[in-house]
């Protein structure tokens, strides 16, 4: 007897396919739509204030409520609340009690960047600059010679707060940190790519025309003060009482000719949180509550009251417990917990021909291949990462399945290649079944990040189908 060879591979071999070989015109016209909200979201929100805050007000024109003015929560009840200005929390209160579990989507809204330093004002050489602390892990040569823009909030000493956007207009001046010149490079280029550019050399240009007279000691750094407390009323301590974010300059973009990929500033993570918060709008009366929880203080470890590692999604849910069962104790808390689930949005890093070494090949996220699962994160033998279950995966894949979503399975790179976490760890402790399931993302951590649209509508189909 012999076999039908082609038949069988089909059936029994998985098939890694481009997206775009199994989708018609009509569903690519929808991806690329849905690509050009995300674009606009991308240039709108370049810090996870800038996040908190737009996702607030599109909440509200959606019918959100404060979860304050709620004095009990029914099936159908939407609210949102911020964790400061940092990190927003969403929920749709389901017809199942809360202790039966929610469906989370836990994404990040902070992204790799530099801060400013406390006290950040210096002149050298009659050049005035802000210091610098990179936050996040960056490879700090990428941030030489690119055009950036300031963002973030200043307090006054009289408590007045200042919102700082510099470099996003077109009319508006941008910022730079300087590289030295090929022709006088020598040592530089014979030390390490780590070594290239220290840390304390993150230095942004701020401006260079001197500003006084003869007994004036610090001319351009007392010129570009000037300028800005004319344009803002802040002095040089208030910088004492601020966030201040130095990102690129530069607006999301199309990349290929085929327009296939976009190029921008921060797709880690707000390509998941997007997509999420999207699903989260589409959402009716849910069977299950669900919860977007869009945090902040992933990329230095969650380690912050609006990171992942702190109580406040737990608070949370003991809140909305209290607020929709009559006889609410401790344990309706605990129950709620077990029985969630959640998907960890976060990007994974996707195949790079150019790089293929540090990757395996059968284990990889592709670009055009879905949204990307990845079962657990970690560094050499799995440490400090969670592992979804089997169980758990079989969920899922089967609700990509019935939504007709497009998904892959990847690591993140090769064993012993280097590693990474997520928030998915954080979730797992609380009882919580948890999976990595995000974006892939070339050339990760980048100041300029390439994510593809049929992937980005994959990942707002998958979170839809969760929620749904
Ligand atoms: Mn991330
Ligand atoms: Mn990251």
């Amino acid at each position: 007897m012999s076999e039908n060879f082609e038949i069988l591979e089909k059936e029994l071999l998985s098939e890694n396919q481009n997206g775009y070989e199994k989708i018609t015109d009509e569903t690519k016209k929808e991806i690329f739509a849905f690509c050009e909200g995300y674009k606009e979201f991308l240039n709108a929100c370049k810090t996870e204030r800038e996040c908190t805050l737009w996702v607030e007000s599109v909440a509200k024109n959606n019918g959100f409520k404060d979860f304050s003015d709620f004095d009990s929560l029914k099936p159908g009840d939407k609210f949102y609340v911020k964790n400061t200005d940092k990190s927003v929390f969403l929920g749709v209160m389901g017809k199942k009690a809360i202790t039966e579990g929610t469906n989370i989507i836990a994404a990040h809204i902070d992204s790799p960047r530099l801060d400013t330093k406390p006290s950040p004002l210096f002149e050298d050489t009659e050049i005035a600059y802000f210091k610098t602390h990179y936050y996040g892990g960056i490879k700090k040569y990428q941030w030489l010679t690119i055009p950036l823009a300031i963002h973030g909030v200043v307090y006054k000493e009289d408590g007045e707060k200042v919102d700082i956007v510099i470099g996003e207009k077109e009319s508006d001046p941008v910022f730079c940190i300087s590289d030295i010149l090929p022709h006088l490079g020598q040592t530089q280029m014979e030390k390490t790519a780590a070594k290239l550019i220290e840390g304390e050399k993150l230095n942004v240009i701020l401006g260079s025309i001197p500003f006084g007279n003869e007994k004036t000691t610090s001319k351009v750094k007392l010129g570009v003060m000037k300028i800005l407390n004319d344009m803002y009323g802040i002095k040089e301590q208030d910088f004492a009482r601020a966030d201040i974010e130095i990102v690129p300059a530069y607006k999301a973009k199309d990349v290929g000719l085929d327009r296939s990929l976009i190029g921008a500033y921060g797709h880690d993570d707000r390509v998941c949180a997007y997509t999420a918060f999207m699903a989260l709008l589409t959402v009716n009366i849910p069977e299950t509550t669900v919860i977007c929880h869009l945090v902040d203080k992933e990329e230095t470890g969650s380690s912050d009251s609006t990171g992942m590692q702190s109580t406040f999604l737990e608070n949370m849910i003991a809140r909305m417990c209290a607020k929709s069962i009559p006889d609410y104790n401790d344990i309706c808390l605990r129950n709620a917990l077990e029985n969630s689930k959640c998907l960890s949005s976060d990007v994974s890093a996707a195949y790079d021909p150019n790089f293929a070494e540090a990757y395996e090949k059968n284990n990889s996220a592709y670009l055009n291949g879905g949204v990307a699962l990845m079962k657990y994160s970690g560094a050499r033998g799995k440490s400090g990462t969670s592992e979804a279950s089997a169980e758990f995966v079989a969920e899922v894949t089967a609700m990509f399945k019935a939504n007709d979503c497009a998904w892959q399975i990847a690591e993140l790179g090769r064993v012993d290649g280097g590693g990474g976490g997520t928030v998915a760890q954080f979730l797992a402790v609380r009882g919580i079944s948890v999976i990595d399931c995000g974006v892939p993302v070339l050339c990760m951590h980048a100041p300029y990040e390439i994510v593809s649209k049929f992937d980005v509508y994959m990942a707002y189909k998958a979170y839809k189908g969760f929620y749904n």
